[in-house]
């Protein structure tokens, strides 16, 4: 930042990608107010939490004072929605307002939804509501307390201005980092100019922002294929973490899958309370494509799309890059998406591992696979709270009995037998609560937070973010958070684009 406190914003993107950017402005905001400031992730990224404060930081979070050599850009992308193509989606209320550069020289992204109507808003009235806008930032927050890459939020600041949805709220514009917003759309898009070079142009953006490895892999059409399994790599690893936490997208369209292997898009999503592969709350997903458990296929789906745009890109220059070469690229595309299974199955595998405190034994694969199969069954059938369940099992891997977690089940005497095998096994329950949270954004939680900061009360929002930001160590008084919904909760239906 400047000597002011006003942050320096480059716009590398817009320069390397101009065909991918339309250069805009924020809509103002009428009477903006700072609802949330991530103070941490503020001098993480080297601003001045201070200045963020002031009038102008706070319109420089809603875009509308935009510091001297900044230009914002909104973002051009195609992708798949609910598995149709649409060839021009875009940023349609959000803006990238350029990047930033860490103390420690790291871009990022710095990038706002909710600012106002652009060119690729189609329908759309490029506005967002506070309560969706703050349950990214409660959402987001937590999965990077549990680890899980992600896109962060910076901030939450209520414009002033009605937004009209099936009731009038009140809007919010959110500031949002993340690693870059490419995504699977961007070279969807790309890819749909015939512009080979702007693919090319992408590519090497994409490999010097988030896989430089993939820059030695040799050749352009070898660096490509690099970028292509670092990617596969990075995506696999990132869905096996959100299968061990029960973190449900809920709106894995191309467009929402990141090329940096980062979580974005905290629309729809909602973390699982029972058990069960087929659980599904967005009010559009009614054939359940995006339930929990469909998330590891879907997601080979969406990178299938990837590999296809970077077919003209791996062969390119060889002596396949001919009439025939589109045979040989396809052959090199399904040998990498053929690793997607195994490095998915490899990372949920050790994740259940350590989920079951058996991180420490070696061999007996099949006996631990068996176990894992076996345990999940029985959760699902007894409808076991995900998160509460293997908080409970290190409580009886402490006790070396099954008592503390038998209540969960109903079938107590299957459960019984699975524990006295899993109890063999020596289980560390030390192990068990560092992986394991206690507290997670639980959806009730969630909704009472947001209803009361959308009726101007923030503080169960700011005591639900810091108990999720600490999601391990059992705090006294804290009971309540640990809970799963009360019945009274009732089935739970999320939105997109509210
Ligand atoms: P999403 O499902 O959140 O990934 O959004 C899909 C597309 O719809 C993106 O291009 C968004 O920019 C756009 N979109 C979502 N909500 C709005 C809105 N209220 N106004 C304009 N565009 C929107
Ligand atoms: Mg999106
Ligand atoms: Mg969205």
């Amino acid at each position: 930042s400047t000597g002011t406190g006003e942050p320096h914003l480059t716009h590398a993107f817009a320069d390397a990608l101009p065909e991918l950017a339309v250069p805009w402005k924020a809509a103002p905001a009428p009477h903006p107010q700072l609802l949330v400031l991530d103070e941490t992730l503020a001098a993480e990224l080297g601003l001045d939490p201070t200045w963020l404060r002031s009038d102008d930081g706070v319109r420089f979070l809603t875009g509308e004072h935009v510091p001297a050599g900044a230009h914002p850009v909104a973002q051009v992308y195609a992708g798949h929605q609910f598995g149709g193509y649409s060839p021009r989606l875009g940023d349609g209320r959000a803006l990238l307002l350029g990047e930033l550069t860490t103390p420690d020289g790291t871009p990022r992204d710095l990038h706002l939804k909710g600012s106002g109507r652009t060119p690729l808003s189609r329908g759309g009235d490029g506005l967002a509501a506070v309560g969706p806008m703050l349950r990214e930032h409660v959402i987001s927050s937590a999965m990077h307390a549990l680890g899980v890459p992600t896109t962060r939020a910076l901030a939450v600041v209520a414009t002033g201005r009605d937004v009209q949805r099936e009731v009038v709220l009140p809007g919010a514009v959110l500031a949002r980092t993340a690693s870059s917003h490419l995504r699977v759309g961007s070279f969807q898009y790309a890819r749909a100019t015939g512009d080979l070079a702007l693919l090319r142009r992408l590519a090497d953006v994409a490999i010097a922002r988030h896989h430089p490895a993939a820059a030695a892999a040799g050749s352009p059409p070898e660096q490509a294929r690099a970028l292509l399994d670092a990617v596969i790599a990075a995506q696999a690893d990132l869905v096996a973490q959100w299968l061990l936490l029960g973190f449900v997208h809920g709106v894995m369209n191309t467009d929402n899958t990141t090329i940096s292997g980062e979580t974005i898009d905290y629309g729809p999503c909602a973390f699982i309370d029972v058990y069960d592969p087929a659980a599904s709350f967005s009010s559009i997903d009614h054939a359940g494509r995006y339930a929990y458990g469909a998330q590891p296929g879907v997601l080979e789906w969406n990178l299938a799309r990837f590999a296809e745009t970077l077919l003209p890109l791996l062969v390119e220059g060889t002596e396949d890059d001919d009439a025939s070469g589109s045979d040989r690229a396809v052959a090199i595309a399904t040998e990498s998406l053929g690793a997607y299974r195994t490095r998915f199955a490899a990372a949920w595998r050790s994740g259940m591992r350590r989920k079951l405190g058996l991180a420490h034994l070696v061999g007996d694969d099949d006996a631990v696979d068996q176990l894992v199969t076996d345990l999940l069954r029985l959760a699902q059938t007894d409808h076991v709270d995900h998160t509460g369940l293997y908080r409970r099992l290190a409580d009886a891997a402490r006790a070396g009995s099954t008592a503390p977690a038998r209540d969960l089940f109903l079938a107590r005497e299957a459960f019984d037998a699975w524990a006295s095998r899993w109890l063999a096994l020596a289980p560390d329950a030390a192990a068990m609560d560092a992986v394991n949270p206690l507290y997670i954004p639980r959806n009730h939680l969630v909704e009472e937070a947001l209803a009361a900061g959308t009726n101007g009360d923030l503080d169960p929002l700011e005591r639900l973010v810091d108990i999720v930001t600490h999601p391990y160590a059992e705090r006294a008084g804290w009971e309540r958070y640990a809970e799963p919904a009360p019945d009274a909760f009732g089935p739970y239906t999320t939105f997109c684009g509210t």
